[in-house]
């Protein structure tokens, strides 16, 4: 066992600011041309890309791995931090060079910076060709066509009912076994940070039997996790008169029947109690007990929650308008607690040197840390944005090695307790979902527990991917639990 466990990971600050991308597979159907799209940032945006992708099949492209051999390449962007949208600048330079040689090239921008930026984007990266905003992917096989024959083309018209809930994504990068499902688009809070409203559009809830469906036909293909999606799914809320939450809380009296968050939750675990179900990302001030006595009464509900914090003081967090304080949000982790448990896993997310924190209140995120005990946490230093709130209206004061040096500690906090939490696991039995081989040896399986932790099992060469298997739990590091098959 000593000889797999790895030591702990400790992300640097520079990696935690830094965006991951992921690339289509090649996929050979026998269509004419090939696609190439590169996808930046959130879950939400891979999840837009498979929708990307579909749209595109039915005009005519198959996917590829490889950019040189693509018809069309697209960049589905991120502009949550600066350094995201320098990342996809470099990578427009480099494609220069690819279509220096293939001038029949097409290139397109999508998702939030194409949003942000609109036809500027045109006029600063002279190789892209069409522009393409988050609401209006039904347009690109036009958009395209028309590039191909020389002209540019820009669509970021931004939608109030958009869910594409017709649309059946092309899985991409796919384990088939576990899937995410887009449950809501855009966002109605107005975190003074953010740029995700501005992008992304206001909040709309896709139709429940649409994404009921979905999953059906995701378990009748073998796959067994359905991760539900969203920017805040606890807000998620839809009749069937109107999906946009703003005018569905005017005409609340109006309408005929609405489904909200938990009725949905309970709508997809009864499909099989052999589909495990998660979701993400849950705000804070939306996740209702009702939700949470929802997950207790499904087992194959994942117990585990993506909670947000962003700070753990007040002061900040309201300059940040995330309308809670650290009292409420300590509250919702004690119904937690209560409801679901010791075991229920938490993770968050944090920024460090937000507009004039002092260095008591980034104490107080520390210590906020401390009580919760999150097994995870996704963790960056502030970045500030064009256009949001918290650009028009604070400095960004808090000098770029101060912001460092406290996310360094946020850091190195999450990590003495993402390995505490996981030594508790330590001896206890648990049912873990074999998602494939580990990426270190085909000896060992990697599976995920009910909490979302990664679990290592020797490969006994009987069990397969899409396995549920009760394992001990032997040994941990901060990022992995070790186990055995408990006969
Ligand atoms: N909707 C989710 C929520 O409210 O928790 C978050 C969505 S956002 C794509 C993911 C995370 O990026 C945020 O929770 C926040 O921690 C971080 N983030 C957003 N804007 C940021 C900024 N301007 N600088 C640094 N981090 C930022
Ligand atoms: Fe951004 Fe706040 Fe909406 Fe999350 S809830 S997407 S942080 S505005």
């Amino acid at each position: 066992m000593e000889n797999i466990i790895k030591d702990i990971d400790i992300i640097s600050p520079e990696e935690a600011q830094a965006c991951d991308f992921k690339t289509t597979e090649e996929e050979n159907t026998g269509k004419s041309k090939k696609l190439y799209i590169e996808s930046y940032g959130c879950q939400m945006n891979f999840s837009d890309s498979e929708i990307v992708a579909s749209i595109m099949k039915e005009n005519g492209f198959d996917t590829t791995s490889d950019f040189e051999q693509a018809d069309v390449i697209f960049l589905n962007t991120c502009s949550i931090r600066e350094k995201a949208e320098q990342t996809v600048r470099n990578r427009l330079n480099h494609f220069n060079s690819v279509k220096k040689n293939k001038p029949e090239l097409t290139i397109g921008v999508l998702g939030c910076m194409a949003e942000r930026l609109k036809d500027k984007l045109l006029e600063e990266e002279k190789i892209v060709d069409v522009v393409v905003g988050p609401d209006a992917y039904r347009d690109l096989p036009n958009l395209v066509a028309s590039a191909e024959e020389g002209n540019k083309g820009v669509n970021t018209f931004l939608s109030r009912e958009e869910t594409y809930a017709d649309i059946s994504p092309v899985r991409l990068n796919s384990n088939g076994v576990t899937a995410f499902i887009s449950i809501m688009r855009g966002c109605d809070n107005m975190c003074s940070f953010c740029v995700v409203p501005f992008t992304r559009g206001r909040e709309r809830s896709r139709d429940p039997h649409s994404i009921v469906n979905e999953a059906q036909e995701l378990f009748e293909k073998g796959y067994r996790e359905v991760t539900l999606l969203g920017q805040n799914v606890d807000s998620y809320k839809w009749s069937p008169e109107e999906n946009n939450k703003a005018r569905l809380n005017k005409k609340e009296g109006e309408v005929s029947k609405v489904v909200n968050f938990a009725n949905l939750l309970e709508m997809v675990a009864l499909i099989d109690p052999k589909l495990r179900i998660r979701f993400s990302t849950s705000h804070p001030k939306d996740i209702t007990d009702e939700v949470l006595y929802t997950m207790k009464k499904y087992d194959n509900i994942c117990k585990y929650i993506h909670l947000p914090v962003q700070s753990g003081n007040s002061r900040v967090l309201e300059l940040m308008n995330r309308t809670y304080d650290r009292e409420w949000y300590l509250d919702r982790v004690r119904a937690i607690r209560k409801i679901l448990g010791e075991e229920c896993g938490i993770s968050s997310d944090m920024i460090a040197g937000f507009c004039t924190e002092t260095e008591e209140e980034h104490q107080d995120t520390l210590t906020l840390m401390d009580i919760v005990k999150y097994d995870f946490s996704y963790m960056f230093y502030y970045s500030e944005r064009p256009g949001t709130l918290a650009a028009k209206k604070f400095a960004d004061d808090i000098p770029l090695e101060i912001k460092k040096r406290r996310l360094a500690e946020i850091i190195e906090k999450q990590n003495q307790l993402s390995l505490e939490r996981n030594k508790l696991d330590i001896g206890k039995i648990q049912e873990i979902l074999i998602e494939g081989t580990s990426k270190r040896s085909e000896a060992q399986l990697k599976g995920r527990n009910s909490a979302n932790k990664v679990v290592i099992i020797p490969n006994d060469g009987l069990l397969q991917k899409g396995d549920y298997v009760q394992v001990r739990i032997l040994d941990c590091s901060a990022a992995t639990l070790f186990g055995e098959i408990a006969s």
